[in-house]
C-alpha cells in the first residue's frame, strides 16, 4: 500500500475503505539472524536501515509495550543539527540530511518542518559560545546565521526584549532546524520495516539475554525463548536494565525529563525558540497547541511522569521571556526517561559480549538522531565496522577518559549543572 495525492483522493470519494494495517502483526519465530530489543524511533529505523542498505530481513524487533509509546512518542520533536564539537558535529549533520529525504524514502508523512531555530542569547558572553558554534556549524557544512537584536525582533516580535534580568541580545538561526511530528516517524519507519519482511512484535517483552562462551545466542521474553546470535539494544530509558541482563553496568543514569502543551491557538509561533537564561524552549504543533519543555527533574526515576518544581520553573521561564504565554492554558503534561551518559553524548558500539550490540544514552536530544542512529546502528550491527559519521560514540570512553564528546559541559552529575 503506498501513499499518494491520487490514492488520498480515491479513498476519500470512496468512503476510506481501502487503506490497511501499516504493519503485520506477527507471532515470533523461534529465531531470527538478528533482533532488535526496543520499538522506540532508534529500533525501527535500525531494523528499516538493516533492511534496505544491507539486505537483512529475517529479523524482528521486539518492543515490551506498544510502538511509539516510548520516549518516541513523548518528546518535543525538536529537529536539528546545530551541534559544536566532532564526534557530534558531522553525526547530526548526516542525520539531519537524511530527515530532509525522509519523507520520500519512507513514502509516509512525517510532517517534517524545518521552520528554523532561533537559540537566544542575553550577554556577551553567550554571543561569544554562539558565535563558536555558529562557526562550527557552518564548517559541518550546516547552516548558521547571528542576529543582533533586531533580527531576532524581526522573526519573533512578541519577546520581552527589555526583560531587566535578562534582556535579548540576540540569537543564533539554525534555518534548517524544526519539528517533526514524533509518533509519524515511529509509525513510518515501522511500516517501511515491515514491507520489507522485519517482524514488528508487540507486547514482547525481553526479560533475559542468553549467552554461552562471551557470545549472545538469544534472548528470552514474555512470549517465549528465540534465538539469534545478534542483537541490537535500543531501549533508551531502560538501557542500564536491559544490559544488566547480559552482565554489563551502562555508565548511564535514568533520569524524567518532562514536557507540556496547551490548548490549540491560532498561529502565533513560527520557530522554535530556545530561552538562553533558563530552561525553556517552545515551538507550536500543527494543530496549535504551544509545545514547551526544560530541563530534566534532577532526580534518577523510571517514572514516566515529573514533579510540581520543574513545572513551576519551566513556566516561570516562559513568562519571563514571553509574558503573553500566560494567557494559555495548559493542556496536558508528561514525562519520558532520559537515558543520560557522563559526556551527554551518546554510545554506539559494540559490547563486550559477542554479538550485543549497544544504541543508547541519547539523553534529551535523541528524536533528531532517529534517522542517523538507525543507518548508523543498521552499519555496525551488519558489517562489524563503526559508521565513518559515528566513530566517537564509543563505549570505552568513559573507562579511559579518552575522546570524551563533552558538549553541554553538563558532567556525570546530571543534578548540578
Ligand atoms: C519530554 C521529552 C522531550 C524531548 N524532546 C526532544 C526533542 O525536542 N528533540 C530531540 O531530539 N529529542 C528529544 N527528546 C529525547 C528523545 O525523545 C529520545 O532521546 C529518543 O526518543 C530515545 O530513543 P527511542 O525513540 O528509541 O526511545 P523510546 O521510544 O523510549 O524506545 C525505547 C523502547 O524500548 C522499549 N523497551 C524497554 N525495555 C524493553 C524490554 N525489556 N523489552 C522490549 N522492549 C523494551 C520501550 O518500551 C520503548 O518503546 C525528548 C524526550 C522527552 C521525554
Amino acid at each position: 500500500m503506498r501513499f499518494s495525492g491520487l490514492r488520498i483522493l480515491k479513498e476519500g470519494l470512496t468512503g476510506n475503505k481501502g487503506w490497511g494495517a501499516h504493519w503485520r502483526d506477527p507471532a515470533p519465530k523461534p529465531e531470527y539472524d538478528a533482533i532488535i530489543i526496543g520499538g522506540g524511533g532508534h529500533g525501527l529505523s535500525t531494523a528499516y536501515y538493516l533492511a534496505k542498505n544491507h539486505g537483512l530481513t529475517n529479523i524482528a524487533v521486539l518492543e515490551k509495550g506498544y510502538i511509539g509509546g516510548g520516549n518516541v512518542g513523548r518528546n518535543t520533536t525538536i529537529v536539528r543539527a546545530n551541534y559544536f564539537l566532532n564526534g557530534n558535529s558531522e553525526f547530526y549533520s548526516h542525520s539531519l540530511k537524511l530527515w530532509e529525504g525522509l519523507e520520500e524514502d519512507l513514502n509516509y508523512n512525517v510532517m517534517h518542518s524545518q521552520r528554523g531555530l532561533i537559540n537566544l542569547f542575553h550577554s556577551d558572553g553567550q554571543r561569544d559560545a554562539f558565535v563558536r558554534r555558529g562557526n562550527s556549524m557552518v564548517n559541518q557544512g550546516d547552516d548558521a546565521i547571528l542576529l543582533d537584536r533586531e533580527g531576532v525582533r524581526k522573526h519573533l516580535p512578541y519577546l520581552d526584549f527589555d526583560n531587566v534580568r535578562f534582556p535579548v541580545y540576540g540569537g543564533l538561526l539554525h534555518p534548517r532546524g524544526g519539528t517533526a511530528r514524533h509518533d509519524a516517524v515511529a509509525w513510518g519507519f515501522a511500516r517501511g520495516a515491515d514491507m520489507r519482511g522485519v517482524d514488528i512484535i508487540q507486547n514482547c517483552e525481553v526479560t533475559g539475554i542468553d549467552i554461552e562462551n562471551g557470545a549472545v545466542t538469544g534472548v528470552q521474553t514474555s512470549r517465549g525463548a528465540i534465538k539469534t546470535k545478534k542483537i541490537g539494544m535500543t531501549v533508551a530509558g531502560r538501557s542500564g536494565q536491559v544490559a544488566a541482563m547480559a552482565g554489563l553496568r551502562l555508565p548511564i543514569e535514568s533520569h524524567v525529563l518532562q514536557a507540556f502543551v496547551t490548548e490549540g491557538l491560532k498561529p502565533v509561533i513560527d520557530h522554535v525558540i530556545s530561552f538562553g537564561m533558563g530552561h525553556f524552549y517552545i515551538s507550536q504543533s500543527d494543530k496549535g497547541g504551544l509545545v514547551f519543555g526544560g530541563d530534566l527533574d534532577f532526580y534518577a526515576s523510571y517514572a514516566q511522569r515529573g514533579n510540581l518544581p520543574m513545572k513551576e520553573h519551566v513556566m516561570e521561564a516562559g513568562m519571563t521571556l514571553m509574558p503573553m504565554i500566560g494567557e494559555a492554558k495548559v493542556l496536558r503534561s508528561w514525562g519520558g526517561i532520559m537515558d543520560m551518559t557522563p559526556d551527554g553524548s551518546p554510545i554506539i558500539d559494540k559490547s563486550p559480549v559477542e554479538g550485543l550490540f549497544i544504541n543508547a544514552g541519547w539523553c534529551y536530544g535523541g528524536f533528531k538522531a532517529v534517522p542517523g542512529s538507525g543507518s548508523v546502528f543498521s552499519h555496525l550491527i551488519a558489517t562489524g565496522n563503526h559508521h565513518s559519521e559515528a566513530t566517537g560514540f564509543r563505549l570505552d570512553r568513559f573507562r579511559t577518559g579518552t575522546g570524551l564528546i563533552d558538549e553541554e559541559g553538563t558532567g556525570s552529575q546530571h543534578n548540578l549543572h
